[in-house]
């Protein structure tokens, strides 16, 4: 099979973890028979200096016609002073409209090699673990384009003319369509796991929370093989400490998934280690053969503090590509072949300056750059 991939390298260090990621697509498609076609975009602070804007309109109409788009960072100082509509970030919120995608995953697992990364210690861990491990392996699907972030807000001002005693508010709005499609995203997700999911909300207060649970019932419905739980947020945020083990999928709100995703990742270690996908839905125009349309990028930013040294880890970027050949194109024996590498590389004690001293003891480490460990 053939694919189009939209690429936007962006700023900072992503054009030198990009092009990782693109090996090692390059090296799955010889050895699968897949053929990767690379599109490589403009986006973010290097389209604000040739065209003015951080998304031009001819970037968005190509990563439209590709089948999904990995993108490494965009942003940096030198585009910091720029008005809001102007900034680097622009690029990514217009990215997520104009190819429809709602549901942001997170993958957190705790890496064995990476073990001291956790300040969890071995026998939690190994309690709610179900072979005893003392490691977790869960995945956060974050709805990305409703709920409080993007609901009615404004002030409530009294007879003081803006002063004190005033009032402010925000509205948590969801509508069924948007909790069914993200939770259809979960448990697809789910379906290529362990079969888990946990709804994360705070249904004794919130009347959207209710609402959430009721859509559940009824999508529940078409994914028997799947075990459907529900949490409160704040017991939530408590589990992923105490027992991270529990989970497999969390499915949950934009405001609920910004905070339990970050939480998540410090339980893992480095920032240059976690990739992402943004999935739309399989029903989607611009999804192909029944597969969401996605945009892939590791959590990281541009970081400007060390870029063009060969000192970024490209794993995080590496593993964005795994996601996408997982749920963008369905090639699950590929996107386990991309993950065994780096696991293989790891084992073998190689290790970017971020991730060095992060063992267990007795790992033979040797601190490598970007490009040693990309093409390792
Ligand atoms: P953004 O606003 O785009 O998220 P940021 O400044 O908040 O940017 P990052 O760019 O992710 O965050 O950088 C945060 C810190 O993590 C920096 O010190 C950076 O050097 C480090 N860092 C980020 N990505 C990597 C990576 N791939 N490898 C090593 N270190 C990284
Ligand atoms: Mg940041």
């Amino acid at each position: 099979m053939s694919y189009q991939v939209a690429l936007v390298p962006g700023d900072g260090i992503g054009p030198e973890v990009m092009v990782h990621a693109t090996e090692i697509l390059d090296a799955i498609g010889d050895k699968y028979d897949h053929v990767f076609n690379y599109v490589e975009l403009e986006a973010g602070g290097k389209a604000i200096d040739s065209t003015g804007e951080p998304l031009p309109a001819d970037t968005l109409e190509a990563a439209q016609q590709c089948d999904a788009l990995l993108l490494a960072a965009v942003g940096g100082p030198k585009w910091d002073t720029l008005p809001g509509h102007l900034r680097p970030e622009r690029a990514l919120l217009g990215l997520r409209a104009g190819l429809g995608v709602f549901a942001n995953l997170r993958p957190a697992a705790l890496l064995p090699q990476l073990r001291q990364a956790c300040p969890i210690k071995d026998e939690v861990l190994a309690a709610s673990n179900p072979e005893g491990k003392a490691s977790f392996d869960l995945l956060i699907v974050r709805e990305l384009t409703g709920g409080l972030y993007f609901g009615k807000r404004g002030r409530i001002d009294e007879a003081s003319g803006g002063h004190s005693p005033g009032a402010a508010f925000d509205t948590e709005t969801y509508s069924w369509t948007e909790i069914e499609r993200v939770l259809r995203a979960g448990y697809d997700a789910a379906k290529v796991r362990r079969h888990k999911l946990c709804i994360v909300d705070k249904a004794n207060v919130l009347e959207s929370s209710r609402y959430w649970r009721e859509v559940a019932a009824v999508v529940s419905k078409d994914y028997p093989d799947i075990e459907t739980s529900y949490l409160y947020v704040d017991n939530a945020a408590m589990q992923l400490i105490r027992a991270p083990g529990q989970f497999d999928v969390i499915v949950t709100s934009n405001l609920f998934g910004d905070i339990l995703s970050d939480e998540a990742s410090v339980l893992t270690g480095s920032i240059g280690m976690l990739p992402s996908a943004s999935l739309g839905s399989p029903a989607d125009p611009l999804a192909k053969n029944g597969r969401p349309m996605g945009m892939y990028e590791p959590i990281h930013g541009s970081a400007p503090d060390i870029a063009d040294q060969d000192i970024a880890n490209p794993l995080a970027m590496i593993l964005s590509a795994a996601m996408m050949l997982r749920y963008s194109f369905g090639l699950e024996k590929e996107a386990k072949d991309i993950e065994r590498a780096v696991n293989k590389v790891l084992d073998d004690g190689l290790r970017t300056k971020d991730i060095v001293n992060r063992s267990s003891g007795g790992a033979n480490e040797k601190v490598v750059g970007t490009k040693e460990m990309g093409a390792a």
